[in-house]
Parts: structure tokens; C-alpha cells; sequence
């Protein structure tokens, strides 16, 4: 199976001169108001849009013409996520609000290179309007410059540069897009489930053997608990001072510190998949996170869906480059139910899951991890959660299987 995966690999436009900025500031002001005239229309269709705003749009605005259909497919992208979240009623106005927006340049707007330059190898160049081009040094982080340099090789495709502006700064978004093969038919599930104990608990369930669950491996939440608490309580101290300049700094120094942890977190995620058979890795669908937090956790929630959905994103395309499929479940019941007999409980209090119809007491994540590795074995028929005859650890069970021993390479 091939699967497009897609990295955004972000670089800081390193002092541009005064003239560029002005240039892209000027743009920025063009483009939102494009967004914005598209957005007017109400309209979700580009054929429509086009056809009733393109030239329209040429005489309004001062821009490339790549960039006004980029303008338009943006406020498309803006209206059905609004329409959504309207549906769902969590629109807070009646027509969406456009606070900021980033420039989106495609292929026919801007081209990207390695030069001998001293001060920095790499340039952007981006084609603003009918007169306007100009060419701005990017730096790169180390992580960020190993995906340029393979996307300069041509292990990547280049696809569009979003131009973000943020506290004054302007940085470039690339977005770069890799065709994978992924594994056809898994033999081992891989559950994670993911929480605020433990950032990851990982399992693994063979094909060959799914009633007994192999080695689990725990991530714990400790080293982001305390980078949470500690900028915390730094930011309280500032906001007593009113330091509200230096609130939003300490806020990005944070993400920066727990987006790192994150990153580490999902590399051991995939090493320990891959020391599998043909992994496939299952985890639940986000929405479900949020009802299982504690109510203290409440002021912290978006934090965490924040960290949450970055952690799921990291390990699919880390996991994807490695041709290893990633999967999600519905996330019910799956920290309520018994792995081994199937007994959901009502309530589940503490570090541990005490099935009261079984007898099983087992650690309550990886218990989870278990059930989100079994929501997909049992769909693909391997019945691996029928209640087993008896209460010990059940080996006799082999649905689907051929007989063969787990195949399990040494970690
Ligand atoms: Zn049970």
C-alpha cells in the first residue's frame, strides 16, 4: 500500500534586509484581504469562486496570480472548517473571523536553493506581485536542515512555503511530501494509548499468538510534568509583575522544550514497533483523551490536546517513513475494559485495573494499550477478546493463526 506522507519543516528568515520585510509586510496586508473578499462570497466551491472572482480579484489586489488562487483555496479551507465546527456547535459567531492568516506561495511562486553564500547556504525566492520578487537567507534548526537537505537531494518533493509572520519575525513554512510503501499485511499490532501518567504505554499483540500480549514499554509523564509545573509557576510569578511581554516568550520556550520531549518519545515509539514482525501501529482517536483527564487537569486541557495531537502526529510520520502503518480507534470503553475477559467497569480509580468479574489486576495504560492493539485485531476477525475458559493466562488460544511460533526479532 503507498501512502503520501507529508512533513512541514520550518526556517526563520535570517536578517532580511529593511526593504524585504517592508515588501512582505505589504503582501500580507494584499493577501488577507483577498482571504477575506473570498471568504465574503460564502462559498465553498472554487469553480464558483473562480468564476465569479478571479478577474475580479486581479484588478483588486496586488498580487501574483498563483498567490490569489492560493488566497482562494485558503478561504475555502477557512469556511468548511468553520461549517464544521458549526455543525458540531462549537462556532462561536455566525460567520468565521479572520484574525491572522499566513501566505501560502506554490510552484509557480517561489523557488528554493543552495547557494555559497556565507551567511546562510539557503535562499527563498518568492514572486509577490507583478513587479516584486525577492530572495530571503533561511536558517534551520538540525532537525529541520536534515529534511531540507533530503528534500534537495530529491528524497522529498517541495511542495508549497506557507510565509508565517509571528511576533514580528518571519519564518517559512515548507511543505514536503514523500510517497511511501507501507506494510500490506501486519502480523503485529502495536496498541498505544496515551495519557497524562504516561505520556506512551506501547504493547504489542502477534498475530500468531494474540491472547498474550508481548512486552510492554512505558514512557513516563514525569520530564513534561515538570517542565509544565516549573513554567508554571515561572508565568505566574510574571503575570503578578505584569510581565506580559515576557509571558508569551516563556510560553514558546516551553513548547519548544515539550516538543522536543515529544519528538524523543516518538522515535523510542517507533523503535520499539519496529524490533516487531510487521508492525502496524493502532491508537485511539484524540476526542476520546479528553474525557478521561482528571477535572484538575481542566485548566491545562488545551495544553495537552496540544501535546497529544502533536505526539500522534510525530509518531505517524516517523512511523510511515519506516513503512509502518498507522491506524486509529474509537477510543470507547478502552480504558474501562478488561483485556482478558472483556468485562467493562464502571469506573476505573488509580494506577490499576482490578476487573472485578475475572479477578485480573494489571496496570490500568497498558491495560488500555491492550484494548486499543484488540479494537482492530477483532475487526480483522483474529477474536482475540473472547473470555478465555480460565482465569490465568490463557496460551491455548490461536485464531486465524498458522501454528507458527510468535516471530519476534531481538530487540
Ligand atoms: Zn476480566
Amino acid at each position: 500500500m503507498k501512502k503520501e506522507t507529508q512533513v512541514t519543516v520550518v526556517g526563520k528568515v535570517f536578517k532580511p534586509n529593511k526593504n524585504k520585510v517592508l515588501a512582505l509586510n505589504t503582501c500580507l496586508e494584499e493577501y488577507f484581504r483577498a482571504v477575506k473578499w473570498y471568504l465574503s462570497f460564502n462559498s465553498t466551491s472554487k469553480t464558483f469562486l473562480h468564476k465569479n472572482g478571479y478577474e475580479k480579484a486581479k484588478q483588486l489586489f496586488n498580487l501574483n496570480t498563483a498567490l490569489i488562487q492560493t488566497a482562494r483555496d485558503k478561504a475555502v479551507e477557512i469556511l468548511k472548517s468553520f461549517n464544521e465546527k458549526k455543525k458540531e456547535g462549537k462556532a462561536k459567531s455566525e460567520r468565521p473571523k479572520l484574525n491572522r492568516v499566513s501566505i501560502r506561495f506554490d510552484k509557480r511562486c517561489y523557488s528554493f536553493a543552495k547557494t555559497t553564500n556565507v551567511l546562510t547556504p539557503y535562499w527563498l525566492t518568492l514572486s509577490l506581485n507583478r513587479r516584486t520578487r525577492i530572495s530571503l537567507p533561511i536558517k534551520f534548526g538540525g532537525r529541520q536542515q536534515k529534511f531540507i537537505e533530503e528534500a534537495l537531494k530529491g528524497e522529498w518533493q517541495f511542495c508549497t512555503v506557507e510565509m508565517v509572520k509571528r511576533d514580528g519575525e518571519w519564518y517559512a513554512h515548507f511543505v514536503l511530501k514523500k510517497e511511501v510503501e507501507l506494510i500490506d499485511e501486519p502480523e503485529t499490532f502495536i496498541g498505544v494509548d496515551l495519557g497524562e501518567w504516561n505520556v506512551a504505554v506501547a504493547v504489542a499483540v502477534s498475530k500468531y499468538n494474540p491472547s498474550k500480549p508481548l512486552k510492554g514499554q512505558f514512557w513516563s509523564g514525569a520530564k513534561i510534568r515538570y517542565v509544565r509545573g516549573k513554567y508554571s509557576h515561572i508565568r505566574r510569578n510574571l503575570q503578578r509583575k505584569k510581565r506580559l511581554d515576557l509571558v508569551k516568550r516563556i510560553g514558546s520556550k516551553e513548547g519548544m522544550i515539550v516538543n522536543q520531549i515529544l519528538h524523543t518519545i516518538a522515535k523510542e515509539v517507533v523503535e520499539y514497533a519496529k524490533q516487531f514482525s510487521k508492525p502496524i501501529i493502532i491508537m485511539e482517536r484524540l476526542n476520546g483523551i479528553r474525557e478521561e483527564m482528571n477535572s484538575s487537569a481542566k485548566l491545562n486541557r488545551r495544553l495537552h490536546a496540544w501535546s497529544f495531537r502533536k505526539l500522534q502526529q510525530y509518531i505517524e510520520y516517523k512511523a510511515n517513513l519506516e513503512g509502518i502503518p498507522v491506524v486509529y480507534v474509537n477510543p470507547k470503553n478502552t480504558s474501562k475494559r478488561c483485556h482478558r475477559c472483556g468485562h467493562v467497569a464502571r469506573k476505573v480509580e488509580g494506577r490499576e485495573f482490578k476487573c472485578l468479574k475475572c479477578g485480573l489486576v494489571y496496570n490500568r495504560d497498558l491495560n488500555s494499550a491492550i484494548n486499543i492493539a484488540h479494537a482492530l485485531t477483532r475487526g480483522v476477525g483474529w477474536g482475540s477478546c473472547e473470555p478465555p475458559e480460565l482465569p490465568h493466562e490463557a496460551f491455548a488460544v490461536k485464531a486465524g493463526g498458522t501454528g507458527e511460533a510468535p516471530s519476534v526479532r531481538a530487540g
